[in-house]
């Protein structure tokens, strides 16, 4: 799960990190109220910034800067509503506009190969990491965190070091790494992400300056496997920025994740539904999905996949793969029934049930006498037929 720029910060300000204040806005004369107090406070500009699950924001217009109340209403108002990569913005960050000496890239992440956390900066900040691993891989230096004792302080120079932060930050960058470390562990976050990470001008009010390292943009995401264990991050979930297939999925307790092949999947159990997806693959098919309608699942869950499936206008055909063990082959049969029953769009289908009522599922599904449903005895004969006719049938409308 993707957090909003604005709730990443709060995580990071629990763990004690530099982040200048802000305010969330969804209005235009809220982002002046807020406006209007940075000023007051002594900040001479304030940055707006659109609040979306999406990268480059920068270059898409959402992040902009103002210097009066009426600057920062108009600035707003021109951003709220704003379409970026598809995603309308509803909010807007308001904060005070930090001057800006350098920028570095900061990120924790998780490091699948290694097993362990591994911390990931750049002295080219502000830019897309993608871009500079693209263009100069070298420019991105890497530690990984021990997994019992922590990133380290000598672990944290070095990287510091390795990128080029000038000795006066030092302590402070050791404590950052450090927190978005923890920021990681506390949360069962994947990614931890400040873009920039920024050398920031300071003026007092008599006029002098300093400088410091503050967090200035932060991307979490947290295991979606681990949100259960977070019953307050559960609360920043987004849910009208999410593919509203992934919330219907979730609502209805059905591991859904859609691909972009042609063949539907619906099957039962994590392993045989990968077990389908890699024969699709060998037999030379794409599968749309995976799907697993799980253990023991009744007609009306059943429906419900049939849902999620047919709302991709990329499926073909679908392949119906139910080894019957807890889950019944005849309600499975009646839920294909019924989802065919009530669907605006006829897509072939190919079902092979074994298992407990197997016998039942095949008279139920025989009886219906929709010829565009096919039985199949084993689990090969059904692919080979599922990719035959994703290849060459038109889909019927
Ligand atoms: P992103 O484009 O979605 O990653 O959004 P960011 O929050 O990283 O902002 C993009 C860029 O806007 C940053 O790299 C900065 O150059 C600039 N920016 C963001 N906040 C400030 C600020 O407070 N002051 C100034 N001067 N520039 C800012
Ligand atoms: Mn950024």
């Amino acid at each position: 799960m993707k957090l909003q720029e604005y709730h990443a910060k709060r995580l990071l300000l629990a763990e004690k990190l530099p982040v200048p204040a802000y305010d969330v806005a969804e209005t235009a004369a809220e982002a002046r109220r807020a406006t209007e107090s940075y000023l007051a406070g002594g900040a001479e500009k304030v940055v707006i910034k659109a609040q979306v699950l999406v990268g480059g924001r920068g270059k898409a217009g959402g992040v902009k800067l103002a210097s009066t109340p009426d600057e920062a209403e108009q600035t707003a108002a021109g951003i709220l509503g704003m379409d970026i990569k598809g995603t309308t913005v509803r909010r807007v960050l308001v904060a005070p506009a930090a001057d800006i000496v350098r920028e570095y890239y900061l990120a924790a992440v998780l490091d699948r190969s290694t097993r362990r956390i591994m911390l990931m900066g750049s002295a080219e900040g502000g830019v897309e990491i993608e871009v500079v691993a693209a263009k100069d891989p070298t420019a991105i230096k890497q530690t990984h965190a021990h997994p019992h004792l922590g990133l380290l302080d000598y672990q944290a120079r070095a990287l510091a070091f390795d990128m080029g932060v000038d000795s006066q930050h030092l302590r402070d960058f050791v404590s950052i790494a450090q927190g978005l470390f923890r920021a990681m562990i506390d949360n069962d976050a994947d990614l931890v992400e400040i873009n920039p990470l920024a050398v920031v001008r300071d003026t007092s009010p008599d006029g002098s300056t300093g400088e410091s390292l503050q967090c200035l943009d932060a991307k979490i995401t947290i295991d979606d496997s681990a949100l259960s264990r977070h019953p307050d991050l559960e609360l920043m979930r987004d849910v009208a920025e999410e593919d509203p297939v992934d919330v219907a999925a979730r609502h209805e307790g059905i591991s859904f994740i859609r691909l972009s092949g042609s063949i539907g999947c619906m099957v039962n159990g994590a392993g045989l539904a990968m077990t389908t997806m890699d024969l699709i693959k060998r037999a030379g098919g794409e599968p749309a999905n995976f799907l697993d309608i799980g253990g023991g699942a009744k007609a009306d869950k059943v429906e419900a996949a049939m849902r999620l499936i047919l709302a991709d206008l990329n499926v073909r055909a679908i392949l119906v793969n139910i080894f019957g063990g807890i889950a019944r082959g005849d309600e499975v049969a009646h839920g294909l029934v019924e989802a065919r029953n009530q669907q605006e769009r006829h897509v072939p289908m190919v079902v092979r049930i074994v298992g407990t009522n197997a016998d039942e599922a095949a008279r139920i599904l025989a009886e219906s006498g929709d010829p565009d449903v096919q039985m199949a005895a084993t689990l090969d004969e059904a692919v080979a037929r599922v990719v035959a006719i994703a290849a060459g049938a038109p889909v019927s409308a």
